[in-house]
């Protein structure tokens, strides 16, 4: 038993609902003898494409190597830069870094996403491409950071990994950029049970390089053109996969309803995470934030709610940048929401009851203390 009465998420109960149909896509795949490479695999890369409204889309091991493999083809490497926002997990930053090009961040505006007004300058010729990340399942500025990318000959790759399902302007992320890297981590909207990724691309050049280097840089059985990784998306998982795509408009529509009430039921206390023009946001997490965050996530965590930070270091000041030459006064907008964001428990089988529990502690705790309430905002 866990000891919350709201635990920050709740897969097996979210897989209780399709668990027959799991059973027996499971059953099906032990039965086929094809384990590797087969028509689950294809069957989920035309659907998963189709839904971002790309043309093709490859499953892979993981969302990091998705992004990973995509630099690879694209021959980023020493000397070369790319721009991307330092409030990311790590592997945003890392699967640049690791092709040994070198990431050079750029600060944030209010949607907690990459600011393109100060993209343009962080451009230095050695600039290779652009990662937008789509941080919480809120869709980054993608408009005006492609037609930033299009006057420098920059290459695009959405960090999309916490976002599918998410659009602005009625067009899908993973559909905006040269190409985009999903996880299919446990955590995020559309899931496996362990580790998987995939990247969409609607380049046929592009995706025939990827189809090699996520499979040992084979073209055929007998021909290895370049060195690669094994990174490929198991049938297994493929198969689990298609079932959760039938629910994952359900799933979706569950997150945004609870988080548009977290937001009438939490505006009074906190900053919460209003969608802007256009936006179509799917809250892969619900952020807060909150004047004295810490010391409202240790009183919910008193009270039985799991509440969590993504991510307290931005990227920038982690050790593994150190050689970068950051400070911490070179993103203010970034540090700043790093000390103030919180995310609260937000998934599909969440009860109302429990977003009840969570709301009241949440007035609780700015009620005995007047002083931390929010400044009123006004929408920008
Ligand atoms: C989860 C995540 C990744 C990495 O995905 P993995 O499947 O865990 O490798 C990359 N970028 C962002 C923004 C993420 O949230």
């Amino acid at each position: 038993m866990s000891v919350y009465q709201v635990p920050y998420t709740g897969l097996p109960r979210q897989a209780a609902g399709i668990k027959k149909e799991l059973l027996a896509a499971f059953e099906k795949v032990v039965d086929s003898g094809h384990y590797i490479l087969g028509p689950n695999l294809k069957a989920f890369e035309e659907r998963f494409a189709a839904f971002c409204g790309s043309r093709f889309a490859l499953g892979v091991a993981n969302g990091t190597s998705a992004l990973q493999l995509v630099w690879k083809v694209r021959g980023a490497g020493p000397g070369d830069e790319v721009i991307t926002a330092p409030n990311s997990f790590l592997a945003s930053a890392s699967s640049i870094a690791t092709t040994g090009a070198k990431p050079v961040f750029v600060d944030i505006g209010p949607d907690l996403n990459i600011a393109p007004e100060l993209i343009e300058k962080a451009i230095t010729p050695r600039t290779k491409g652009i990662v937008p990340v789509h941080l919480t399942g809120r869709p980054a500025r993608m408009p005006e950071i492609n037609s930033i990318a299009e006057k420098h000959g920059l290459f695009v790759l959405e960090d999309a990994a916490q976002a599918v399902g998410a659009s602005l302007d009625g067009k899908r992320v993973g559909s905006w950029g040269n190409a985009a890297g999903f996880s299919l981590h446990p955590l995020k909207n559309l899931f496996v049970y362990g580790d998987g990724g995939v990247i969409t691309t609607s380049d046929p050049d592009l995706r025939e390089k990827l189809l090699q280097a996520r499979n040992h840089g084979l073209r055929s059985r007998e021909q290895c053109d370049f060195w690669s990784d094994n990174s490929r998306l198991d049938e297994l998982q493929a198969a689990l996969l298609l079932v959760h795509m039938e629910a994952l408009d359900g799933w979706t529509a569950r997150r945004r309803e609870l988080a548009h009430r977290y937001n009438d039921l939490l505006s009074p206390f906190v900053e919460v995470p209003l969608e802007g023009p256009g936006e179509y946001c799917v809250y892969q997490t619900y952020v807060i934030q909150a004047e004295d965050r810490d010391g409202l996530q240790s009183f919910l965590q008193s009270n039985g709610v799991e509440a969590l930070i993504h991510y307290r270091t931005p990227i920038h000041l982690q050790p593994a940048a150190a050689s970068l030459g950051y400070t911490v006064s070179d993103f203010p907008k970034t540090v700043r929401a790093c000390s103030r964001i919180l995310s609260l428990p937000l998934f599909p089988a969440m009860t109302a009851l429990q977003q009840d529990i969570v709301v009241s502690l949440i007035r609780d705790f700015h009620e005995k203390r007047p002083e931390s309430r929010m400044e009123p905002v006004t929408a920008s």
